[in-house]
Order: C-alpha cells, then sequence, then structure tokens
C-alpha cells in the first residue's frame, strides 16, 4: 500500500478556481498577503495523514511505540500535533527537551539522542524526567552515572550500538556503518554492559538502540538492523543473564523531493521490520521486546513547503538564466550542505505551461546558495509566488540567520484556516543578544 512519504506534494494541495495554489484550503497567493515570504507552510491533514500511515502499518506487532525525531523540525505547534496523535519524542539537546516540555509532552515519552551530550543537558533531561538516554560512548556512561548519584536518581538508559551496515545515502547522512562518529561499536558492548552491571550503580540499561542513516530508500537493511539488535539481546542474556526488552531502530526512510526519488511505502518497511522481528525473536529464544521506532524526515517533510517571493534575474549571455528569490540558504541549507535537490511550482501560476529553464539563485552572499540548479517553470516575472515542495523536515531546524536575515514565519493549514506557529523574526529579535561594552558607549 502507498504511503504519504511517497507523495511529492502535500495531500491537499491543488490548482484552485482562482487559478492558484492552495494547500490545507488556503489559496497560497493570499497566504503570502496575510504573512509575508519567505513563508514555511505545514499541512496539518498531511501530517496527521502520515501519523495515521506509521499506526496503522506497525499495528500488527503488539509492543510497538512511535517516536518522532524532533531534529527533522522541532516547534512547540508540531509537538502539539504529534503528541495528539500518540507519538513520543526523540530530541537532541536541551533546546528540543525544552521545547516538547513546553508543549505539555508526557516526558515520559522523551528519548534523549547525541553523540557529546553536556553535563547541563544531561542533568536537564534527568530533572525533568526524560524517559530514556541514549548513551553513545564510554565517556558519557561514566558522566550520566555521576550526574544521576548527585540527584539521587537512576538514569533508564539505551545503549546506542553501531550495527556496521552501510545504507547508500549521502556521506554526511549515513550512520550505522563501522567507522561512525555514533555509538559503540559491537565489540564495546560487552564492557558498556559489565560496567553498568557491577560499578554504575545509577544506570538502568533497558535496550539497544541504533539508527542507520537518513533519506534511505533500500529495505532489507531494516531488517539486517532488526536481525543484529535481537541477537545482541539474546547475547547479552545469555553471557550476562540481563532480559533487556527494548530495541530502538531508528529512523531514517526517505521521501521524494523530485521525480526522480521513489522512496519505499511505510507499509513495506513495517511489513520487513516486524516480520524478521518476529522471526528473530523465535531464532533467538527471546521474549517479545518492546519495538521503537523514530522516524524525522518521513514524518514532516513532505506536509512542509516554503513560498518565496520572486525577485531579480540575470540571464548570463549564451549561459544559464538565474532567478532570485527572498530566502535561500540559511532557510534551506539542504541544497548547498547536501547537493540536495528539490521540486517546486510557481503558485500564482499553477496551470501555466512550464517554458523556460532556469536556476533559483538564494538571496545569500554565497556562490553556492543556489536552491534549485535547472527546473522548467512557466514565464517568471518579478512578484511570482514560488512553492517549494518537501520542506517540512531540515530547513526551519537547520535554519540561521547567515547574513543577519530574519528566520521566516511558520504557518500550518487545515480546513481554509491558518495558524501562525512560528513568528517571523524582527530586527530586533537579530540584536537583542548583542552587548555593547560600556566603555565604548557615550563616544
Ligand atoms: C536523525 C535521527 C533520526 C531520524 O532520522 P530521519 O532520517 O529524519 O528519519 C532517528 N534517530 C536518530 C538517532 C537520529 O539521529
Amino acid at each position: 500500500m502507498d504511503s504519504t512519504n511517497q507523495s511529492l506534494k502535500p495531500l491537499t494541495a491543488k490548482l484552485n478556481e482562482a487559478g492558484n495554489l492552495e494547500i490545507g484550503g488556503c489559496d497560497l497567493v493570499e497566504l503570502v498577503e496575510k504573512y509575508g515570504t519567505p513563508l514555511y507552510v505545514i499541512d496539518e491533514y498531511t501530517l496527521r495523514t502520515v501519523c495515521a500511515d506509521y499506526k496503522e502499518a506497525f499495528k500488527k506487532y503488539p509492543k510497538v511505540n512511535m517516536m518522532f525525531a524532533s531534529k527533522a523540525l522541532c516547534t512547540m505547534g508540531t509537538s502539539v500535533i504529534l503528541d495528539s496523535e500518540g507519538f513520543g519524542f526523540d530530541v537532541v539537546s536541551a533546546g528540543e527537551i525544552y521545547t516538547v516540555y513546553k508543549a505539555g509532552v508526557d516526558m515520559s515519552k522523551v528519548l534523549f539522542n547525541g553523540n557529546n551530550k553536556s553535563v547541563d543537558e544531561l542533568s536537564l533531561a534527568l530533572k525533568l524526567g526524560v524517559g530514556r538516554i541514549s548513551v553513545d560512548n564510554f565517556f558519557e556512561l561514566s558522566l550520566l552515572n555521576e550526574i544521576a548519584k548527585s540527584y539521587d536518581k537512576t538514569a533508564d538508559i539505551l545503549l546506542r550500538i553501531t550495527p556496521g551496515i552501510e545504507c547508500h545515502t549521502h556521506e554526511y547522512i549515513q550512520t550505522g556503518h563501522l567507522d561512525s562518529k555514533f555509538g559503540f561499536d559491537l565489540t564495546q558492548v560487552d564492557e558498556a554492559v559489565e560496567l553498568i552491571l557491577n560499578d554504575y550503580r545509577n544506570i538502568k540499561l533497558h535496550g539497544l538502540h541504533a539508527h542507520i542513516g537518513s533519506q534511505i530508500f533500500e529495505t532489507s537493511i531494516y531488517g539486517d538492523e532488526i536481525e543484529i539488535l535481537v541477537k545482541e539481546l539474546a547475547r547479552i542474556d545469555e553471557k550476562f543473564g540481563l532480559k533487556l526488552d527494548e530495541i530502538n531502530a531508528g529512523g531514517g526512510l526517505g521521501v521524494k523531493y523530485t521525480d526522480k526519488d521513489c522512496p519505499p511505502s511505510v507499509y513495506t518497511i513495517a511489513d520487513i521490520i516486524i516480520n524478521r522481528l518476529n522471526e528473530c525473536i523465535e531464532k533467538y529464544k527471546i521474549e517479545q521486546p518492546a519495538l521503537f521506532i523514530e522516524p524525522g524526515r518521513s514524518i514532516i517533510s513532505t506536509a512542509g513547503v516554503t513560498l518565496y517571493t520572486i525577485g531579480s534575474s540575470k540571464q548570463v549571455p549564451k549561459g544559464k538564466k538565474y532567478v532570485a528569490v527572498d530566502g535561500g540558504m540559511a532557510d534551506n541549507p539542504r541544497p548547498s550542505m547536501y547537493g540536495a535537490e528539490y521540486s517546486a511550482q510557481i503558485v500564482n501560476k499553477a496551470s501555466a505551461e512550464p517554458v523556460e529553464n532556469v536556476t533559483i539563485a538564494g538571496r545569500f552572499c554565497e556562490s553556492g546558495d543556489i536552491l534549485i540548479k535547472n527546473i522548467k517553470l512557466p514565464e517568471l516575472e518579478e512578484g511570482d509566488i514560488l512553492c517549494v515542495y518537501n520542506t517540512g523536515a531540515y530547513n526551519y531546524s537547520m535554519a540561521s540567520n547567515y547574513n543577519r536575515v530574519q528566520k521566516p514565519a511558520m504557518v500550518l493549514v487545515n480546513n481554509s484556516q491558518s495558524d501562525m506557529i512560528v513568528t517571523r523574526e524582527t530586527l530586533d529579535d537579530l540584536i537583542m543578544h548583542d552587548k555593547v561594552p560600556d566603555r565604548f558607549k557615550n563616544k
């Protein structure tokens, strides 16, 4: 069965009677008149449908827990929606912990991840009662034990392991290969378990965690990952008499950024994971563990688009035509960082024939600030509105204030209604943290 991550556009995207593109029943031209550009737009219907896909696909396994990987998009508004869908949260910083906490999330449904968590961050996690901490390395194991001891608490943890699986995605977003910066090598697991059992009295180990990468299109590697996790559970039980009852298989499922991308369905991935898990439970004779999965990109990417206003253009004699928009690498660093590709449409010319090949340039002072290298669009004029698809994940969450440009606003759309969920930064926001030393004043 198909799932929402296989769609290029939000599910509610359509051409309306005015001849404009609309999403969530909202005419995008009107949205721009109201909120300005650049503007992030999140379609609530698409987001909730993705959540429904995941829940439906995994319901065959009785002990399954969905966690949303917050680093893909972490705002209070979207966290409230995911919370209402029954998702937990995978977080990677004090900022993400604080955001979901303030959004009213039950902190026992939160897992704290990361390869170099600070003392302050670990302390905050313990203080707020974060459900699980995924410990990444020996240094952190000892540090966490000390901090937990000082609070007279027990830290409930998973061990993040490196399963030695290479997926064919961009090098920067591979995480499961053997020389990755993340997690314990399989040869180090025994030592970690011994330390926990013998020395680290303020740590309780519940299970194992792995995450093999991002924007993954291969399906079989999820099965291989599950087998490695289950095999380790069985081995730890046999060697230490310790029954661990949780496995976390991470996230990573891909989405469709352009027509060339054919990501697998959530239903296919779920079947592979659950079938292999059931086989492995038999094969390695373990009790049925709780299964955690933590998708990020495939939950939020398709629901999001970014709207830009087209400004200047430049025809290089006998060369490319550049068309510049009022955003770029600061609101979407992925093209300049990974060579990521995107699809787009002109909102106010949604039914017009594409006639010219152009390069969409950003407004930031780097030659590498190109949003889309080559795209065929209708004849463009200054003031046209460009809608870039699939920007819900790793856009706002990776945004910066490069060139001291304010970060865009974010609007949630549903049933013809729009609500601002992140306000546009103001010029005063930009200088809010600046201080001029007193000795430079009154001169
Ligand atoms: C980034 C990350 C995820 C989510 O990855 P997606 O590709 O966005 O699904 C899940 N788990 C961990 C540990 C991660 O670091």
